[in-house]
């Protein structure tokens, strides 16, 4: 069978966003392709019930194998998925990013022997065969990656593809029997942690205080929450940054992440990347803080201070519980 076989992630009966954009982009490869879009899901409890695994043909898929293992943790899926790609043949793996999905495909690439691209912006098919796309020198150009011989992994970068649902009706649903390797059980999920800000809307907030690559360290975000906490606001970020590990991908802005349009977008050491200026460009007020005076974000800016953040965030924060206070 050729196609695209895809993980998804799962908790407590729901599907993670970030796999399900995966399922969509390969429903809609698949059907130019000419082959199938398979999902693999794996769990131990009860919540993976026919029809929740059924209805991710709402998003594109075809078929989906189920196998029983623990959710969450890499080395069991690269077990299912190995097993799965060598009984049925699918000729690409897509994963939709984010780290559980790089652990994955980086461990089958490894398995299978195969070919791999991460960090994939876009997909495309030419002849017959996928081409991705994957920025490089710091994203100021694209490599296009197709491969010899299959299966060929595809790794997106966080948030790439789209979830969509494209109504085509229900996915079979197979339980697969795999035996998991030795290694793959030795790590154990102990606790799920609830991200720092994750619990935040900032879709709803009126006023964002946002933070980038000038902060300097993931401590540096203190200065936003502090000066969001004064303003009755939420704190947002770049890219850049959550990449890096210094705030949620929750909070990310930009074309790659979420579009907002506050009463104030307070942007604290951001230079106002094209990508990043999408997201927040229709906000009423922009304020920016940057020490280049010829940062591109003052282009854009409707009050723009050149100075250092560590000096003005604490000063404003300062003021405006004064002000309140008073
Ligand atoms: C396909 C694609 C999708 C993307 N999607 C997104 C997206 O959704 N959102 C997004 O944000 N980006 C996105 N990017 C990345 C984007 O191109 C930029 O790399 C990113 O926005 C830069 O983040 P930044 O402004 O935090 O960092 P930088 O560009 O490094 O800017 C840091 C700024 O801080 C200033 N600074 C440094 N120290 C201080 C200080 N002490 N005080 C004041 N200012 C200081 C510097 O002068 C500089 O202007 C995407 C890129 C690609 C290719």
């Amino acid at each position: 069978m050729s196609g695209i076989l895809t993980y998804v992630l799962h908790y407590q009966g729901e599907f993670n966003k970030n796999s399900l954009g995966a399922v969509t982009e390969a429903g809609k490869l698949a059907k130019e392709l000419g082959g199938e879009a398979a999902a693999v899901v794996v769990g131990e409890g009860d919540d993976l019930t026919d029809d929740l695994c059924a209805s991710l043909g709402k998003y594109g898929a075809t078929k989906v194998y189920r196998a029983r293992g623990p959710e969450g943790l890499a080395q069991p899926v690269v077990d299912v998925m190995a097993k799965v790609i060598e009984e049925n043949g699918y000729d690409y793996a897509l994963f939709g990013g984010g780290l559980l999905g790089f652990e994955i495909g980086a461990g089958l690439t490894a398995r299978l022997n195969a070919g791999v691209t991460m960090e994939v912006t876009e997909v495309k098919v030419q002849d017959g065969k996928l081409v991705a796309d994957r920025p490089i020198l710091q994203d100021s150009a694209i490599a296009e990656v197709d491969y010899v011989g299959t299966p060929g992994i595809i790794i997106g970068r966080l948030n790439a593809f789209e979830m969509a649902e494209s109504g085509d009706g229900a996915a079979s649903v197979e339980d697969v029997e795999v035996e998991l390797s030795d290694w793959s059980t030795k790590a154990r999920m102990i606790e799920r942690g609830e991200q720092r800000g994750a619990d935040v809307n900032i879709e709803d907030a009126d006023i964002l205080v946002a933070g980038g690559r000038g902060l300097g360290k993931a401590e540096g975000f203190q200065l936003c929450e502090d000066l969001a906490d004064a303003l009755g606001g939420a704190v947002a970020a770049t890219r850049a940054v959550v990449d890096a590990g210094w705030y949620p991908y929750a909070a990310q802005i930009g074309q790659t992440g979420k579009t907002v349009a506050p009463k104030l977008y307070l942007a604290a050491g951001i230079s106002g990347a094209i990508q990043h200026k999408v997201g927040m460009q229709s906000s009423e007020n922009i304020v920016a803080i940057n020490k280049d005076p010829n940062a591109p974000i003052f282009e854009f800016s409707d009050l723009g201070i050149v100075g250092d953040l560590n000096k003005i965030l604490p000063k404003l924060t300062e003021a405006v519980k004064a002000k309140k206070g008073g």
